[in-house]
């Protein structure tokens, strides 16, 4: 005898209730698509890394569905098998998330709404949102998850400090492949190795989310996540799309990285700085790390436009220097234009065309200028601006007058440059010798395209 005493002997309570399981809640994410007419989300469209990150956290605590409807993904129009029903949105698609969140709250669900716009606009989102978040879902989610459970959520969510890139967790691509659709997303793979960019351009909402920070991953993280997707594809050759604002921010942090993945064997695309490219050696270490095409905001090739955008990272006197250190080692350039600021002219459309031609850019993309909420640029501008109708915050709509052009005559000039850039002759002189891959499918999709341009789709 070991003085041993089962419990049932010595109880004199009753025996309780056994507890019942606790249900897991059930979330639906929501990916909208765009009301726009032109080329936006159409296509292949990228794997929402964002909206991804919060299906990562989330199944963790609570059964998760998602839905994206940019690749044929139906909305339901009845929201009862779930609790909660999180929707992100920029300006472009956001009256459509209002109109899915009103729907979910109608039927008595919580909605959080996340993403640029509602990040932005928080007096406006609130009115559709039991809860809105502010900037990124891993530094708030400890809090979002818990008033979750308990009910309790708060009207925004906000955090005091951004979390360290260390501590995130890895995207779970599972939670967007398992989609019938999936097939109609970019083969690129999403990734990022930092956040944050503090150039402080007055006409991007990055620097408002995150302010001045600019945090990095350990190099061995982003080699990591790598060498995750070539086991998962079981291939070495696949094609990373750093998702980065501003990937280079940090010469030494992006010398570090392009040394880790030299030898991969993986394909990468990013965005980078300018700046950063003056030095030839930054080309040849990316083309040795992978690299196969850099997008390149150049944004005008105007010096009074570049001043007005606070975009000091860019020198207009080094713009060929820059293309020649890419070219040089065959890397394509993917290089981004606006028009529309005050600043620019008639002889600005000519100056870009020039420029183009002159250096053999790859894939030419062409914006209207466009004052989005929450930046600088918009309080500015608001006075002028001649309509807040979101659908047509693309990018690729008139939305007020610059000052030294009418409409017709700046819409005649942004329909010209394109038809121009994308004619077949000029897409063979751009394009000629250059490697046989998806940028020259892109400017053969460009070039029909662009013959179906009239002014009025801009407006
Ligand atoms: S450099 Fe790019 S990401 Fe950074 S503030 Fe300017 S536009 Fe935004």
């Amino acid at each position: 005898m070991n003085g041993f005493v089962p419990s049932e002997q010595v109880s004199i309570l009753p025996n309780p209730t056994p507890a019942k399981p606790t249900r897991r809640k059930r979330w639906l994410l929501i990916q909208p698509k765009s009301r726009t007419n032109l080329m936006v989300d159409s296509g292949k469209v990228s794997i929402p890394l964002n909206l991804m990150m919060v299906g990562t956290l989330a199944q963790k605590h609570f059964d998760v569905e998602f839905i994206d409807e940019r690749i044929g993904d139906k909305v339901p129009q009845d929201f009862s098998p779930y609790d909660v029903v999180a929707i992100t949105a920029r300006t472009l698609n956001v009256s459509k998330a209002y109109e899915i969140a009103d729907r979910a709250l109608a039927q008595g669900k919580r909605v959080i709404l996340g993403g640029t716009h509602p990040t932005m606009l928080f007096e406006e989102a609130k009115e559709h949102a039991t809860s809105v978040v502010f900037g990124e879902v891993e530094s708030v989610w400890d809090a979002l998850r818990e008033d979750v459970e308990r009910d309790t959520m708060k009207p925004q969510y906000r955090a005091g400090t951004f979390k360290s890139m260390q501590e995130m967790d890895r995207p779970d691509f599972n939670i967007v492949l398992r989609s019938p659709n999936s097939k109609n997303y970019s083969f690129r793979i999403p990734l990022l190795a930092t956040k944050g960019c503090p150039v402080g351009c007055n006409f991007c909402t990055t620097p408002t989310i995150y302010g001045k920070s600019f945090r990095t991953r350990d190099t061995d993280r982003v080699v990591n996540e790598i060498k995750f997707h070539q086991d998962r594809l079981g291939k070495k050759d696949i094609h990373i799309s750093f998702m980065d604002d501003n990937i280079s921010f940090k010469p030494a942090f992006m010398e570090e990285l392009l040394n880790a993945m030299i030898g991969l064997g993986a394909k990468w695309n990013a965005n980078i700085s300018m700046n950063f490219l003056e030095n030839p050696k930054v080309a040849e270490l990316a083309k040795e790390a992978g690299c196969e095409l850099l997008n390149i905001g150049f944004e005008s090739v105007t010096p009074e436009t570049i001043k007005y955008v606070h975009k000091g990272s860019n020198r207009i006197s080094r713009y060929d220097e820059v293309v020649a250190n890419v070219h040089r080692q065959g890397i394509g350039i993917q290089g981004y234009f606006i028009f529309g600021f005050d600043t620019d002219t008639p002889a600005s459309f000519q100056g870009t065309y020039d420029f183009i031609m002159r250096n053999r850019i790859e894939f030419p993309v062409f914006t209207i200028a466009t004052p989005f909420p929450g930046t600088p640029w918009f309080e500015e501008m608001k006075p002028r601006i001649e309509h807040f109708n979101w659908d047509k915050y693309d990018t690729y709509h008139y939305i007020y007058k610059p000052a030294k052009m009418e409409r017709e005559e700046f819409l005649h000039n942004f329909i010209k440059i394109q038809r121009e850039i994308y004619s077949w002759k000029n897409i063979w002189y751009r394009m000629k010798g250059k490697p046989f891959n998806w940028v020259w499918m892109v400017n053969v999709a460009m070039h029909y395209f662009t013959r179906q341009l009239k002014p009025q789709m801009f407006l």
